[in-house]
């Protein structure tokens, strides 16, 4: 018997996750789960064999994607659901995040190098196993080299924000992101709102106000590493602004070690009918060919 639970933001192999597409619906059928949606970061690559392997084991699976898109201070991702994964113009401003990743790839590894850490461009592309390449790809090879101990160390000295060995890459402004996802059909969600201001709750407030008015039409109110307190704000923020409920483990299997798809930590759970409502939203935005 499936339970009533989902996950709707996870990733595969075809970005910077471990499991093939589809081991996730065979890991997703395994924790019952009723529904699941593959997210991966700037691509729909993993989308037709997620979906292939849904129909034979019997789970939702909902097609989605995870947008970078442009922030001053911290990291904003716009999640997509019931993306129409052909349509023409998504498929094209795809490929603009993609080269905009290929640019700064070997730009990470350049200042890996000046710091004196021993990579190359190769190892790290062995590492992605030939899918979309991301920084959790860079933090495998510095692990393995045992230039750092864990993944959140490599994030810690290098890769992240404001490290040494962080670099920008191309994303489209919030306000084109959120009309892209819609112009292909789908919902889109503000993923984990701390990322962009970790805890100042009245400029978060006044953002996401702000995205609600540019056609947001929902905020992920369930994570693996919130509090019940941090959820329940953003359950407010949510309700403030008129926008429905999501929720995902952002499940990267080994890059994101502890976190199981479905429960995160052990304590998420997140109820089918936040799938329904997003459905139902979808509706108002027909695919534009
Ligand atoms: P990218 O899209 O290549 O910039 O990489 C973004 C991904 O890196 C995120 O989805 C996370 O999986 C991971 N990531 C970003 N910041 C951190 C961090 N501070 N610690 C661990 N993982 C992180
Ligand atoms: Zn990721
Ligand atoms: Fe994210
Ligand atoms: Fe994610």
């Amino acid at each position: 018997m499936k339970n009533e639970y989902v996950d709707l933001h996870c990733h595969s192999t075809a970005s910077d996750g471990t499991l093939t597409p589809t081991e996730l619906v065979r890991y997703a059928a395994k924790q019952r789960l009723r529904a699941f949606s593959l997210t991966d970061h700037d691509g729909v690559d993993g989308l037709d064999e997620a979906i292939a392997e849904g129909e034979r084991l019997g789970v939702e699976v909902i097609p989605g994607i995870e947008l970078s898109a442009e922030h001053s201070t911290g990291t904003m991702h716009v999640l997509g659901f019931f993306v129409d994964r052909k349509q023409g113009k998504l498929q094209e401003k795809l490929k603009k995040l993609q080269d905009g990743r290929a640019k700064r790839n070997p730009q990470i590894i350049k200042k890996l190098q000046d710091l004196g850490v021993d990579i190359t461009f190769e190892e790290v592309r062995a590492a992605s196993g030939g899918g979309l390449i991301g920084r959790p790809h860079f933090a495998k090879v510095l692990l393995e080299k045992k230039v750092v101990t864990n993944m959140r160390q490599a994030f810690e000295k290098y890769l992240k924000k404001g490290a040494p060995a962080y670099v920008e890459k191309f994303r489209f402004t919030p306000e084109d992101t959120i009309r892209l996802i819609h112009e292909s059909g789908g919902v889109a969600v503000l993923a984990h709102p701390f990322t962009m201001y970790k805890d100042n709750k009245d400029v978060l407030a006044s953002e996401v106000n702000k995205l609600a008015k540019s056609g947001l039409d929902g905020v992920e109110v369930y994570y693996s590493t919130y509090s019940s307190d941090q959820s329940r704000g953003y359950r407010y923020l949510a309700e403030e602004n008129d926008l429905l409920f999501s929720g995902g483990s952002d499940f990267h299997g080994s890059h994101k070690p502890g976190i199981e798809l479905g429960v995160g930590y052990g304590h998420l759970r997140i109820p089918y009918e936040v799938v329904d409502k997003l459905r139902k939203r979808s509706y108002q935005y027909p695919v534009i060919q």
